[in-house]
This record gives structure tokens, sequence and C-alpha cells, in this order.
């Protein structure tokens, strides 16, 4: 099943590539669920449930300019450092062993998956394709082996960092960087993992103006989903609708000679295999603001 957020409203999402149909949740289920986006992770299962059976009437066509984050009003956004190999090297670090380095963008940061995104003046932004995990039941202290029953589903994520606002402090202030307005896009829908061939095997990478930038395949991921589910709820517990980006492999612009930053008119696609594609476009923010 694929969920997504159609001009603020929960659909259910059929069809393939470019032949979507939406149907509105809360009136095919005559108001049990309703029409929130993020109020249905806090009833994920009797939502699945209902959906295997649900009879869907009266599907609209999905423009994808309409689409909002399937999970717009996280209660915790955590996120992943350093979590493929290639770009821990490329970033000059020792690929984590024991934990991996855990920081958190701001829940206002997020946004759709074909937003305009302001740049702000001076910035050093840059792009990290991510494969992102929406948790669907609460998970305290759960083991690796149980962690993917607690996942609504996959969706395509970018960790958008300001990397000069990131290392104005020491140590680096990641949440700053990473949360200024739209720097979390989510989207284009939330897929729920029985829908993926192999849901620990996706390939994911993003261009901007259509030159490749980031390619891999989440089974590089050093800390796979499961582990990363099972070590972050043995510290707190994850929330129904939470959002986690997973980690981004290689090919940042921080890390490229010469090194290449967003710029006003740019546009950048970013794409996880068997879950869709976000389309982003850059403009200058007007007198500093968004
Ligand atoms: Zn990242």
């Amino acid at each position: 099943m694929r969920i997504a957020n159609l001009s603020g409203r929960l659909v259910i999402v059929t069809g393939g590539p470019g032949a979507e149909t939406a149907y509105d949740v809360e009136k095919n289920s005559n108001g049990r669920f309703g029409s929130r986006p993020q109020a249905v992770y806090d009833e994920w299962e009797a939502f699945t449930s209902w959906a295997a059976t649900a009879d869907l009437a009266g599907g609209t066509a999905v423009d994808p300019v309409e689409l909002g984050s399937p999970a717009p009003e996280p209660r915790q956004v955590l996120a992943i450092g350093l979590n493929y190999r290639d770009h821990a090297a490329e970033s000059g670090f020792d690929a984590p062993s024991g934990e991996p380095p855990v920081f958190t963008k701001f829940p206002s940061c997020i946004t759709g998956p074909r937003a305009t995104i302001a740049l702000p003046p001076g910035g050093h932004v840059d792009w990290e394709v991510e494969l992102v995990a929406v948790i669907g039941r609460r998970a305290y202290r759960v083991t690796a082996d149980e962690a993917l029953s607690y996942v609504a589903g996959y969706t395509v994520g970018q960790d958008i960092s300001e990397r000069i606002l990131q290392m104005a402090a020491h140590p680096p202030q990641f949440g700053m960087g990473k949360s200024l307005p739209g720097f979390g896009p989510v989207g284009p829908w939330l897929v729920t993992l029985d829908e993926l061939d192999d849901p620990n095997d996706l390939e994911l990478g993003c261009a901007v103006n259509g030159e490749q930038m980031q390619h891999s395949r989440t089974s590089d991921l050093i800390f796979s989903v499961p582990a990363l589910v099972a070590r972050l709820s043995a510290t707190l517990p994850l929330l129904p609708g939470d959002v986690i980006f997973t980690g981004t492999p290689a090919g940042v612009g921080l890390s490229r000679e010469p090194q290449r930053w967003l710029a006003p008119g740019d546009v950048l696609t970013s794409t996880v295999q068997g879950i869709g594609e976000m389309r982003h476009a850059f403009a200058a923010a007007k007198d500093g603001a968004p």
C-alpha cells in the first residue's frame, strides 16, 4: 500500500508511475479515519487492517504538485550520520563501528516532494539523498529482529544541509545547519514494506539539473533500518509518525573537488527504487527570509 498527503488530506494511492490515482481516506472510511495524514500513524494497525479490504471509490488523478510530506508533522525527526562507508571516507572519518552518530532535524524543516526551497544568502547548501523510515507504532527497547514490525513504511528524504551553519560551532551543530525551512523534504508517498521486492536492498540516488551526484544501494548501509530502530529505541521511545533519516551515500557537494553548492535555479531530483521520485527547485531567499 502507498499513502500520501494530497493537498493536506490523507489518501491511498494506486496505479503505476505517472498514472497514480488517489482515494480519500476520510470519505472512503465514512469518517472512521480522519483527513490529517499525520494522525493515521496513531491508528496504523487499525488503518492497515481496514485498508486491506476496503472497497475504494471516487478516485482522482494525482497531480504531483499537490503532494505534501506523507509524515508532515512528526513529533521527532532522527537522523544518522556517516552510515555509508564511502560517505564516511569522503568526509575524512573512519566508518562508525560501535554506535551510529545520531542527530536531530527539527520537525519544522519538513516539506513535501515538490516544494521550492529557499537558499539563505551566502550559504553553502548541499544535498543528501536518504532512505527515510516512518514509525507505525510506539517502539521502546525493541530488538532488531522485531524492529521492522514497528515501521509503517519507507519513503524518500533529502537531508538538505547548510554547511557553513553546520560547521559554525565546535563541535558542529548538525541540528541547526540541517533544519532551515524546507530542509527536510520527504515524499512522494509512504510505501509499506510488503510492496518492496527487497526492502533491505533499494537503489537510491540524486541528480542536480540531470547530472547524477549520488548513487548507491541501501544494502550498503552500515547500520540497517532494523539495527537503527533497535539502537534508537534502546534510548528513547520512537513514536507513531516519527521520521528517521537513515544516512546518505557518497557524492555530497561538500566532498567534491571543487566543492559544489546548490544555486538559485537548480533542480534536485531524488529517487529510491520501488518508492518514487522527489523534485525540488531552489531559489534565493528574499531578505534572508524564506
Ligand atoms: Zn544526512
